[in-house]
């Protein structure tokens, strides 16, 4: 059988990191692109090619495709995971702040869907990292709200469009995941973590996780690695929660 191949924005650490060893463990020939490589070739070998990439490019996108086809002759599966967070009231909110936030989350996941459409064929499928927030509004949050709503607009409005060529987009939904990105994130003066990240985190589990717990980013992995799968044939325009019960839909 022909290898599978999946691109993976961000795949070089955080909950991205997790997503290339998940999809690598089911035998994928994973893309992984950001801006720093961080020893991916050293660990995982020939079973990644690193393409420096800064999403808010749309050329770099095409390029991370034409690994792919290079690869397999195919992409089977592309991956819009990078991005990034920071709390702030909408009053210290400028253009310079809101065009990288929104050019990294939500531009750059406009050009990896886009890309990825450009050659993608039946049974292809799309997964953007999205989040609660785009779900939800919470305060000094507004422009990152804005860039993961417009992401699940983004993942509903695909799925209907391409949904007759026989490829799903969907989304996932994570809560609080205590990557290095979050904590730096939380650490800000207008976070709610007030100076104290890990209690903040812990605090928020125990009140609001109907486990009592927050997810891994190895669980919002295999949750990737299920979307991709026939198993997951029926499911497209999805935004699928993966927070332990945080936000019941
Ligand atoms: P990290 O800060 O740990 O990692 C961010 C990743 O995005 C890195 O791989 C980084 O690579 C990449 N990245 C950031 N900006 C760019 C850019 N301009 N071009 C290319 N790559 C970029 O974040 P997390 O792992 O915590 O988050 C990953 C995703 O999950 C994000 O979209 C985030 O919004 C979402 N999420 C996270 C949650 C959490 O609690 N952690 C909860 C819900 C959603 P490099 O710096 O090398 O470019």
């Amino acid at each position: 059988m022909k290898q599978k191949t999946v691109v993976i924005t961000g795949g070089n650490r955080g909950i991205g990191l997790s997503i290339t060893e998940a999809f690598i463990n089911a035998g994928y020939f994973v893309i992984v692109g950001a801006r720093q490589e961080l020893g991916l070739a050293s660990r995982f070998g020939d079973q990644v090619s690193f393409v420096p990439t800064d999403v808010r490019d749309e050329a770099a996108h095409r390029q991370m495709v034409n690994v792919a086809i290079k690869k397999t002759g195919t992409l089977d599966l592309y991956i819009n995971n990078a991005g990034f967070s920071e709390w702030r009231p909408i009053e210290k909110i400028d253009e310079k702040f809101f065009d990288e936030l929104i050019g990294t989350n939500l531009k750059g996941a406009f050009w990896g869907c886009k890309a990825a459409l450009s050659v993608m064929q039946d049974g292809g499928s799309i997964i953007n990292i999205s989040s609660i927030a785009g779900k939800r509004g919470s305060a000094n949050n507004s422009a990152y709200c804005a860039s993961k709503f417009g992401m699940n607009g983004l993942t509903q409005a695909l799925a209907k469009e391409v949904g007759a060529r026989g490829v799903r987009v969907n989304a996932l939904c994570p809560v609080l995941i205590p990557t290095n990105g979050l904590i730096e994130a939380l650490k800000g003066p207008f976070s709610p973590a007030k100076g104290d990240p890990e209690g903040f985190i812990s605090k928020f589990a125990t009140d609001n996780a109907a486990l009592k717990r927050l997810p891994t980013g190895a669980e919002v992995a295999q949750m990737c690695v299920f979307l991709a799968s026939e198993a997951a044939s029926a499911i497209t325009g999805q935004c699928i929660n993966v927070d332990c019960g945080v936000f019941p839909q």
